[in-house]
């Protein structure tokens, strides 16, 4: 059997990770190198200098573009310096097509830093794929698509938005960050270039920061490898290692990952003091059917309303105790966090209005603690929280 037959967890184990040659060592090692001596000028091992390659990085990127069924991975200091690399490749005068409902840093990233280079940004709701199709401009030159997308866990069909991305010869840019290439492979579905923040479930421990890039065709690949080189967002050989290590138990962690949501998103979604649960794995929800065609499970991510005030849902957050009030998520360990005043405060208020982003949504990343555990938290939060807010009158 060829390697690249090997089922997920084998190659998130072994993909570009052979024992180490010169010692045996059955962990990548960690080369802590900042340049590489040469036998004569330009005449090396393949090394010159540890932003331009790592051995590290080497495996580490290997093994990315191995899950995802890619021919070409690129590691990057964090998820925003890959998307960063992506969005170099635009010229002034071009225009960018992304979702109404994506990571706020994204967002933050073309309208503040690269629309004054004269980048235009449209966004839309790209689950609807007539305003995908609407949206786009002559100019489009990327469709920047997340799903599901973050905090509302919308589904955008992958598949039917590439195609219609591709009729206009923009480049697909696919953020897989919550679905992990376990539960979702876009370059199987059409995208050219999935882009992941390796902090959340890749790293999976909340202990790094770090992105990737994962693409086929190999002229976007070099132009890309170019632009990391170029501008430097390269990762360190010891965050390399971290990801390393935590690629090796991502479909075991996402497996239970989605055991917990799946049991918390049907418990919330049964709960009287809930107004709304958002989470693709629930029957009826909008993206509810492409879901179950494009992703193998719903993923650990779940958003809801609170029947109650927005200083309510805010006090939620506090009052659990298993459930961690922080950014971020993906991580072994349950967050809690208010996206519109934490990771999205970031996008206009009009915009979240607009996209559907309720005052009082709370988001959680669940963890892989005892489901049982994490549904009494919430449940002892909730209860806590209405008590609170019947003795001060603030119930609607
Ligand atoms: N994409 C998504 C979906 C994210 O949630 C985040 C961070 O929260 C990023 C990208 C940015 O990644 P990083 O924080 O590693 O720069």
């Amino acid at each position: 059997m060829s390697d690249d037959q090997q089922g997920f967890s084998t190659r998130a184990i072994h993909a570009g990770q052979p024992p180490d040659p010169t010692t045996g060592a059955i962990m990548t090692p960690v080369y802590l190198t900042s340049t590489f001596v040469q036998e004569s000028p330009a005449v090396h091992k393949g090394y010159e200098y540890s932003r331009s390659g790592n051995p590290t990085r080497t495996a580490l990127e290997s093994c990315i573009a191995s899950l995802e069924n890619g021919r070409h991975g690129l590691a990057f200091a964090s998820g925003l310096a890959a998307e960063d690399a992506v969005v170099k490749l635009l010229r002034s005068g071009d225009h960018v097509v992304a979702g109404n409902d994506l990571y706020g840093g994204t967002f933050r990233l073309i309208r503040q830093v690269y629309e004054q280079f004269g980048v235009g940004l449209t966004v839309v709701d790209t689950s609807d794929s007539r305003a995908l199709r609407d949206a786009i401009r002559p100019n489009t030159r990327l469709v920047w698509l997340e799903s599901p997308s973050n905090p509302l866990l919308k589904i955008t069909d992958l598949a039917e938005a590439s195609r219609i991305a591709h009729e206009h010869n923009a480049i697909v840019v696919v953020d897989n960050t919550f679905a992990t290439p376990y539960l979702q492979r876009p370059l199987e579905l059409g995208a050219d270039i999935v882009v992941h923040s390796t902090t959340k479930y890749m790293g999976g421990h909340s202990d790094v920061i770090g992105g990737a890039l994962v693409v086929n065709d190999p002229d976007l690949a070099q132009r890309l490898a170019f632009l990391q080189n170029a501008a430097g967002g390269v990762p360190g050989p010891l965050d390399c290692f971290l990801v390393l290590r935590g690629l090796k138990t991502l479909a075991v962690r996402m497996d239970r990952h989605c055991d917990n949501a799946e049991k918390i998103a049907a418990h919330l979604s049964r709960h009287p003091d809930i107004r709304q649960v958002f989470y693709p794995g629930l029957e009826g929800q909008p993206g509810y059917e492409v879901a179950q065609r494009q992703m193998s499970r719903p993923g650990g991510m779940i958003s809801f309303v609170l029947d109650g005030s927005v200083e309510e849902a805010r006090r939620l957050t506090s009052l659990t105790r298993l459930f961690s009030l922080a950014e971020s998520l993906g991580g072994v360990e349950s967050l809690i966090e208010h996206p519109p005043t934490m990771t999205h405060a970031s996008v206009p208020r009009e915009q979240c209005l607009a996209a559907g982003l309720d005052d009082g949504l709370v988001r959680l990343s669940v963890g892989i603690e005892d489901a049982d555990d994490l549904l009494a938290d919430l449940d002892r939060a909730i209860a806590g929280c209405r008590a609170s807010a019947a003795a001060t009158g603030l119930r609607r």
